[in-house]
């Protein structure tokens, strides 16, 4: 069928955009997750065909996202911004930092309709805490910003984490990534940090080049980038150890991975950077 396997069916057709395959439903698919159409799981496995480890890559994506969360709540975070949030998968960003620190406030974001659709999960978070779920395109930083700011839940005279997980290789070069990540950077206060992910063809050149044609024929554009490449979105900001590594190996918990993962499957860098 259309709908997906579980969960609200509220939205139209149209709104939902099945004509085609949406990143942030393949992403599910890859997950395990059932908020997949028919259009995204073709898409999907025609990636999977082409590099199986995909499924590998998208849990070790989640996992750092977890490992990074906890480890910024620890830093004493307690306002965090998450852009390209997509859908909803437990644990979820506030789950993670609101089982630190209460109190903390998270505030989500994504440009896709179906993720809208499913923001109830991304509500249920502690009665001292708050989240946000704001629709919002982060190729517009300056509307970004001000849709956040006017939800009132981050104090931007405080430190804030700011992620985009997985986010930036849906931004190709003519859309200015790099201005994005710096213009919202901007009004964070010194001490704020930035998480994030990026998939890269360091590794696998061949499958990679493989991978972003099958979602560039089916009109997702896809760019992924080099070490170098990367490492420049944190612009003047403290990378903190191990600095910006394979997924996986970014403070790697002891028993957590269940099995011998390498920099090839992952294919996908992932630091944290503190402004001065
Ligand atoms: N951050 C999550 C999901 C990554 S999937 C994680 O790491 O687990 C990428 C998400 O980015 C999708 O939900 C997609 O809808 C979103 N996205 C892509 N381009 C975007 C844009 N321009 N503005 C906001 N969100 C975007």
């Amino acid at each position: 069928g259309n709908q997906p396997a579980s969960g609200p069916a509220s939205g139209s057709e149209a709104d939902l955009g099945q004509d085609r395959p949406h990143s942030a439903r393949m992403y599910d698919y890859y997950l395990g997750g059932k908020t997949n159409y028919a259009v995204d799981r073709e898409a999907a496995q025609a990636v999977i065909q082409v590099f199986p480890a995909i499924e590998v890559g998208a849990r070790a994506n989640r996992a750092y996202m977890h490992r990074a969360a906890r480890y910024l709540a620890r830093q004493g975070i307690t306002q965090f911004i998450d852009v390209g949030t997509g859908i909803p998968t437990a644990p979820n960003l506030h789950q993670v930092v609101q089982e630190v620190t209460p109190q903390a406030a998270v505030i989500y974001t994504d440009n896709d309709p179906i993720v809208r659709v499913y923001a109830d999960e991304l509500m249920d978070g502690t009665p001292e805490g708050r989240t946000c779920y704001i629709e919002a395109d982060a190729t517009r930083p300056d509307s970004m910003l001000t849709a956040i700011e006017a939800t009132g839940a981050v104090d931007f005279s405080r430190p804030v984490a700011l992620s985009l997980h997985a986010l930036l290789h849906f931004v190709p070069d003519g859309q200015d990534p790099y201005g994005i990540v710096s213009g919202l950077l901007e009004p964070l206060a010194p001490g704020s940090f930035l998480s994030l992910t990026h998939s890269t063809g360091d590794y696998e050149p061949e499958a990679w080049q493989a991978i972003t044609a099958t979602y560039r024929q089916r009109r997702t554009f896809t760019q992924v980038r080099s070490y170098t490449d990367v490492l420049r979105f944190f612009g003047q900001l403290e990378l903190v150890d191990p600095g910006l590594v394979a997924a996986h190996r970014w403070r790697p918990e002891p028993g957590w991975e269940s099995g011998p993962v390498t920099d090839g499957q992952v294919s996908l860098y992932a630091g944290v950077g503190r402004k001065p």
